[in-house]
């Protein structure tokens, strides 16, 4: 007897409105500078390798209707969902510092998904062929980093950070060009939405080139609408969005470093103004703690390192603050001047963040003056004895291990505990737990509920990876099964726990185009 989600799958047709679409693409609403209306380039053969079926339950997508053949073609882009208005979007960018023009050069927007819950999602295929922005690029992605942005983005989901999200991967059966011949992929990625600091950007850079800055009102007065609708009635909005996006942007770099995530490429067109980690290009978590580490082959000079993600992150925010020169007041001179000041609070608005989350990280239910030295020292304490920023926090955990006879709940994993000045710092740090209501016991609990078990290894990710490109997918699910629940401390995990065994060669990451 067939399943009942087999026959469900027979009536409805994944393109159809019956298997959940509900487009309404406001994005078209812009000046016509802002998009391009351009269609994905059809595909030879595509096959399913990834989909997001709980994701896709809570855009309102029918499940049951995906496990159509038809599914794949769908998100390879030779079958368009009923309702879908393709565009590709116009953005400008500061990559490595340096000004741009840019755009969906291999993304293609689908459409605006309004889910039963009445919220709006972008959705959009990476690698879907050429656009009017591709410069000399081919349109394509190949499989090895949409799968990559897969598993990297679900993860971050998981450990509760602000990201865009990966609802399917599909091969297109095609072969892409890099340095070696690949195999070609579409990735369909879920964002709030894909406005960047880079399309304020673009906005001024059009205000400038003709004297006009409609363009620029209605692309602020769209993102405060989407994004920030609680602005809409101040008096002096724009201000204060400028101010809403550095809050956001602040909390969201504080949460990267507090996971050691290194985002890797943090060009002002990585940055979405929805406060989401968007375009994860050669992103990877850090093992062993040190401020100055880079992944990406292509960031010589290290100024995306882990410790230079805060500094960078104002920098970008400098550059959105002078998009909105024209529309903060009625003269240049009274404009920089707000913008200064806003700009000015970044790096304490920032510091706050981190502080905060680290706190948590040491167990510190309350606050005292005290605790930004016992941070920075534990950080200062994991840098010199080489040790794993995951682990390292984690078996905080067992440190605080209680005088009561209670068996330590994790295992002391990642740096060496036993050196004098390690001693020296714990003394103080369990005094410290002491001192807070709850003591100890609450400071344990917090400790097992900040810090994670898992992250997403870059050499359990380049296991999953290589396996799959062999068409062998079991490494690649369990995996994603794994990082789902980052939290959870179960013996079958531990594989995963452990960083990458030494090797003679750093590893390194590629920006994936
Ligand atoms: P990214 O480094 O992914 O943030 O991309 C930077 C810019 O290059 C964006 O405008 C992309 O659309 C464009 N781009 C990246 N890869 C390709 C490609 N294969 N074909 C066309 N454009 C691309
Ligand atoms: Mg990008």
């Amino acid at each position: 007897m067939k399943s009942k989600s087999a026959q469900l799958s027979k009536s409805i047709p994944p393109y159809s409105a019956l298997a959940g679409w509900n487009f309404n693409t406001t994005y078209l609403s812009l000046p016509q500078d802002f998009f391009c209306l351009v269609k994905p380039t059809q595909v030879v053969a595509p096959q399913m390798v990834l989909f997001n079926e709980e994701l896709a339950k809570t855009l309102g997508l029918n499940v049951a209707a995906f496990a159509e053949e038809d599914a794949a073609a769908l998100f390879a882009g030779n079958l368009l969902p009923e309702g879908a208005t393709t565009l590709a979007q116009a953005y400008a960018g500061h990559q490595f510092g340096y000004f741009t023009m840019l755009g969906d050069g291999r993304a293609i927007l689908l459409g605006e998904q309004v889910t039963p819950e009445n919220k709006r999602f972008d959705i959009q295929f990476k690698g879907s062929g050429q656009t009017p922005y591709s410069r000399r690029g081919d349109g394509r992605a190949a499989l090895g980093p949409m799968l990559r942005e897969y598993i990297i983005s679900e993860a971050m989901a998981a450990l509760g950070i602000p990201t865009t999200r990966s609802l399917a991967v599909v091969a297109t059966g095609e072969a892409v060009y890099r340095e070696k011949i690949l195999p070609g992929a579409v990735l369909t990625r879920v964002a709030d939405s894909h406005i960047r600091v880079g399309t304020f950007e673009f906005a001024a850079a059009l205000a400038h080139h003709r004297g006009d800055i409609s363009p620029l009102k209605a692309l602020a007065d769209y993102t405060i609408e989407r994004h920030y609708p609680e602005l809409l009635e101040k008096h002096d909005k724009y201000r204060e969005f400028l101010r809403a996006v550095m809050v956001r942007q602040a909390k969201l770099i504080a949460q990267w470093m507090s996971v050691g995530f290194i985002h890797g490429v943090m060009n002002t067109d990585n940055m979405a103004i929805s406060g989401e980690t968007i375009d994860f290009g050669p992103c990877a978590f850090m093992d062993a703690y040190h401020p100055l580490t880079v992944f990406s082959s292509i960031d010589h000079h290290g100024r995306y390192a882990y410790g230079n993600q805060p500094s960078i992150a104002g920098w970008n925010l400098a550059r959105f603050a002078e998009t909105l020169l024209p529309l903060l007041a009625p003269t240049t001179a009274e404009a920089l001047e707000m913008a200064q000041n806003e700009i000015a609070h970044f790096e304490e608005l920032y510091e706050q963040e981190w502080l905060g989350l680290f706190r948590r990280k040491l167990g510190f239910t309350n606050e005292e003056a005290g605790d930004l030295s016992l941070v920075q020292e534990f950080l200062n304490n994991l840098e010199q004895s080489g040790g794993d920023f995951t682990n390292g926090f984690r078996a905080l955990a067992y440190e605080a291990g209680l005088s009561d006879g209670e068996n330590p709940i994790a295992t002391p994993i990642g740096f060496s505990p036993s050196v004098q000045e390690f001693l020296n710092w714990k003394e103080r740090w369990l005094a410290r737990l002491e001192r807070q209501p709850g003591g100890r016991r609450a400071g344990q609990e917090l400790v097992l509920r900040t810090n994670p078990v898992i992250i997403p290894r870059n050499h359990k990710v380049e296991e999953a990876l290589a396996a799959a490109e062999q068409g062998e997918l079991y490494p690649l699910q369990r995996l994603l099964v794994v990082l789902r629940q980052p939290y959870l401390e179960i013996e079958e995990n531990e594989p995963y726990r452990n960083p990458a065994p030494p090797s003679p060669i750093p590893y390194r990451t590629f920006c994936g185009t």
